[in-house]
């Protein structure tokens, strides 16, 4: 089976599918890494699966607009009703497969050209039983002719379903080109058949007896040109299209635009690659960055190369069979600080889990770079110990610098007393041309003030600070000034880092001076392990605070003036709030 670029999503709608979904999981590993459970919320535990999920048909559709193949265990009616509202859309379809329950049916619905078929019978194996293929080529010739595998793309869809019609009607083929995925495929061959599969990067001419497919086998590589060095916007890829067309290449046969390395963070590159769809990728480049040139040194595979003259401008290289873009020169190197959120998973943004998915190399601390796993074999994980930040950020640029993909977890939000400052840190003081070519992007998370104060309601409703009472990289008096202006302005109060084996005294020195000017009956609330296993909530008082109740791992907030702890009637449940309106003596509402 190909490799999917997506895993799939394995969806159960109760426990008695969790058995079925596992074997699923299992089978479908080797061609889908990452395949995940997905369990409706209420009918299966939300530890029992990867991803819960609370309304089948709005997940599905999801699943389905994002383009993740979907096994999904119930009935085909079902999952038909809940994606029919997304089929009219043309464009990608992922396969969607229904698996009876009990595992005794396999059924592909859709996703033909996405390689459903071939997903049925992987998974139908490991089930041991009969896949329902109903698709006739796929019937008669045993594969989909109409599903190249990877590195490979039909000319065109419409061209292909016409082919093969002819020849399910008794027409004979020959095959020209490299296809060793047809080579097991019962097809009618005859060596002087007028119609012809041809496998080749050269564009299709539009004759209807042959059925074109394009191996992903031409690298594009420019240089610093003038004329290409301004083209912006639409120009760039443009040009390389005409450039393409011009030596009678397919525009589906490329498979990487190279640039030297020294144009590494110019817009006009990435859009072109964009609008090409393919990876754009860097050959660290000498004087004269010849693009043909480039290509002898990035591209490892034999290939011989077309040029635009001389001094050319733009080359390409074809090699004699698809190119696997990640052998090819290096990427433009990434780095992603990216927080967690307290802990559970449904707390990480969305951004964050695709810049995990994404990462070569994972960086952090060694608990919250377990909390982020598990990872794939083909990532790297480098934890270190929680005091070498700058170090730790210096070690992300080199590794993004030298073209990986690096994401760096804090827990919570990086950039509250985490990460992301001592990367910008580092990278201020760098001074380095290839660090400041990484692409450097920080993605938010739910800070720990916030989880908390989400468990208890709304104490942060009003204005609030965020205070850590570290002095490990602050002098106290520091802290001790900032505390007593906060809490002489009645902000509330979030303490991260309240108190630490190495750090005895400071939280009872600090509620001293929070005690000068709040009442003793002021809200107080505490959260250990929000988001985590044995996540504790406990509210009290500030006279009653002690620095006993508070370790590392709790987050204190404390309330205005203002704030409020009450329980609707006849419940038990206290909600702690702070309203948005203010009332004190000079203020009057
Ligand atoms: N970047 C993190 C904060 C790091 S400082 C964030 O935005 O949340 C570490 C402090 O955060 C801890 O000492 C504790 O006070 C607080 N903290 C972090 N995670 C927490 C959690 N899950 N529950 C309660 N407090 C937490």
């Amino acid at each position: 089976m190909a490799r999917m670029t997506t895993p799939p999503a394995i969806v159960i709608l109760g426990v008695g599918a969790l058995a079925t979904a596992r074997r699923v999981q299992s089978a479908v590993q080797s061609a889908c890494p990452g395949a995940s459970v997905h369990g409706l919320q209420g009918r299966v535990a939300d530890a029992d699966v990867d991803v819960a999920f609370a309304e089948l048909a709005e997940h599905l559709r999801e699943l389905y607009a994002s383009g993740t193949p979907i096994v999904a265990l119930c009935a085909a009616g079902i999952v038909i009703r809940c994606v029919a509202p997304l089929l009219a859309n043309k464009g990608g379809e992922p396969p969607v497969l229904a698996v009876a329950e009990d595992g005794s049916a396999v059924v592909p619905l859709l996703g033909g050209l996405s390689g459903v078929n071939a997903m049925a019978r992987e998974i139908a194996a490991a089930l041991d039983v009969k896949p329902a293929i109903t698709t006739s080529g796929e019937l008669r010739f045993g594969a989909c002719v109409l599903n190249p595998p990877d590195g490979y793309t039909l000319a065109s869809i419409d061209q292909g379903k016409r082919f093969v019609s002819d020849l399910l009607a008794g027409e004979a083929t020959r095959v020209e080109g490299d296809a060793p995925w047809l080579d097991d495929v019962q097809l009618p061959r005859a060596e002087d058949a007028r119609r012809a599969i041809r496998v080749t990067p050269l564009a299709w001419s539009g004759a209807t007896d042959e059925l074109v497919i394009h191996p992903r086998s031409v690298v594009v590589a420019i240089g610093e040109a003038l004329e290409v060095r301004d083209a912006r916007d639409e120009g760039l890829h443009e040009h390389i299209l005409e450039a393409a067309r011009e030596r009678g290449l397919a525009a589906q046969a490329l498979a990487v635009l190279l640039a030297p390395a020294a144009r590494i963070g110019d817009p006009a590159l990435q859009q072109a690659a964009d609008a090409l769809q393919i990876p754009l990728r860097f050959a660290d480049d000498d004087a004269s960055s010849d693009p043909v040139r480039l290509l002898g040194k990035a591209l490892r595979m034999p290939h011989k190369t077309l040029d635009d003259g001389n001094p050319a401008q733009i080359a390409f290289a074809i090699a004699h069979a698809p190119v696997d873009p990640a052998t090819v020169g290096r990427a433009r190197g990434k780095l992603s600080v990216i927080g967690l959120g307290p802990g559970d998973a449904s707390l990480m943004v969305p951004a964050a889990r695709a810049a995990l998915s994404h990462a070569t190399d994972i960086l952090g601390y060694e608990t919250y770079v377990k909390m982020a796993g598990p990872f794939r074999a083909d990532q790297h994980v480098h934890g270190t110990d929680n005091r070498e930040e700058m170090q730790r950020a210096r070690h992300a640029f080199e590794l993004a610098s030298a073209g990986r993909h690096v994401a760096m977890v804090s827990s919570g939000d990086p950039g509250v007393f985490a990460m992301a400052a001592a990367v910008l840190e580092a990278l201020d003081h760098a001074h380095d041309a290839a660090w400041a070519a990484v692409e450097l992007e920080i993605v938010p998370g739910v800070s720990a003030a916030l989880a908390t104060a989400a468990q208890a309601g709304a104490p942060l409703g009003h204005d609030f600070c965020m205070l850590s009472l570290s002095d490990n990289l602050k002098p106290w008096s520091v802290i001790e000034t900032r505390l007593r202006h906060a809490a002489e302005a009645d902000l509330v109060m979030a303490f991260y880092n309240p108190i630490s084996r190495a750090r005895p005294w400071q939280l009872d020195k600090a509620l001293e001076i929070v005690r000068d000017f709040r009442g003793p009956s002021t809200v107080v609330v505490l959260g250990r392990d929000i988001g985590r296993p044995g996540a504790a909530l406990k509210t009290t008082t500030l006279a009653e605070l002690k620095s006993a109740d508070v370790d590392m791992r709790t987050m204190v907030i404390i309330g205005s003036s203002m704030t409020r702890a009450f329980r609707p009637a006849n419940t038990s449940r206290e909600w702690i709030y702070t309203p948005r309106w203010y009332k004190c003596a000079d203020f009057n509402v």
